[in-house]
């Protein structure tokens, strides 16, 4: 089997900001740090489709401990007939609900010309798995001094992710989370296949926080709580998930969304999965 060596210099482990001593970057949004001891959730739902929904939603996962809000306001979609987000003025819902719950928010960028909108409203931009050799929005991604959640190509080995992150790097800005949000492989019976694998082989090579996404990663909610505990048990620095008030009627990606109750549920089963493997959730002031 070739061996695994990053031949450039920026991702590799070791040499994180020069001279600062730390042997991992950790990435910080406000008082939340990515990549430190305590593991951090996101959640929200695939996309933001009105204000009463995203309102909702996030009043829950902050109230249940997640950190970060999601929601999607420009969607990549496979069919052009689909929902495809509501462009800007998605954004400026999650401007409101973030300022009114005073949440932190991420949010996907897909193309070049969109970059500085989405950064007035988002406090970490998500590179998404279709755009992860996207080179021109990597190169954008580098020039902003905003944190960049960078999906893993539906497609790519991992030497393919850690390069697209060494754009970001190389551009100058080192605030990138990586992001395992599973592979196609021969098998169709479930969206993706989950690389947890990733997780320490990531960390093995690279000081960049590693989060993982189980919504995309299996497709379907009933997989995403087992996936999510096993991804904090392989040392995960956070979660992304897909949560929704009716997933039944969600715009996007409902087979894969957590309803909001199972959400609740699933944030406790996650602290006491961290605590047995010497770890914590991080836990907003929100939190009840
Ligand atoms: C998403 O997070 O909603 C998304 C589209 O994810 P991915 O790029 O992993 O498919
Ligand atoms: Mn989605």
């Amino acid at each position: 089997m070739k061996s695994l060596e990053i031949k450039d210099t920026y991702i590799k482990k070791g040499l994180v900001k020069k001279g600062s001593g730390l042997e991992r970057t950790i990435v910080e949004v406000g008082a939340i740090k990515i990549g430190g001891p305590e593991v951090v959730i996101m959640a929200g739902p695939c996309a933001v489709e009105n204000e009463e929904q995203l309102l909702k939603t996030a009043q829950i996962v902050s109230e249940a401990g997640a950190a970060i809000l999601r929601g999607g306001a420009f969607k990549p979609r496979t069919s052009p007939y689909s929902f495809q987000g509501l462009g800007l003025e998605g954004l400026k819902l999650l401007g409101i609900v973030k300022t009114k719950i005073g949440i932190p928010v991420v949010s996907e960028v897909m193309d070049v010309r969109e970059f500085d909108n989405v950064s007035k409203y988002a406090d970490i931009l998500q590179i998404g798995s279709r755009n992860m050799q996207n080179y021109a929005l990597l190169k954008e991604a580098g020039k902003t001094n905003k944190p960049i959640l960078l999906k893993r190509g539906m497609m790519a080995t991992i030497d393919e992710f850690l390069n697209a992150a060494e754009y970001i790097l190389a551009g100058g800005n080192l605030e990138v989370i990586l992001c395992e949000r599973g592979i196609r492989t021969f098998d169709s019976s479930t969206r993706n296949t989950l690389d947890l694998n990733a997780i320490p082989l990531l960390h093995s090579l690279t000081h960049l926080p590693v989060i993982v996404d189980p919504s995309h990663g299996t497709g379907r909610s009933d997989l995403v709580p087992h996936m999510a505990k096993a991804a904090i048990a392989a040392g995960a620095d956070g979660l992304l998930m897909e949560v929704h008030y009716c997933p039944d009627k969600a715009l996007c990606d409902g087979d894969q969304a957590l309803h909001d109750d199972e959400f609740v549920q699933l944030m406790k089963d996650l602290s006491k999965v961290a605590k047995a493997v010497g770890r914590s959730l991080y836990r907003p002031l929100l939190a009840v």
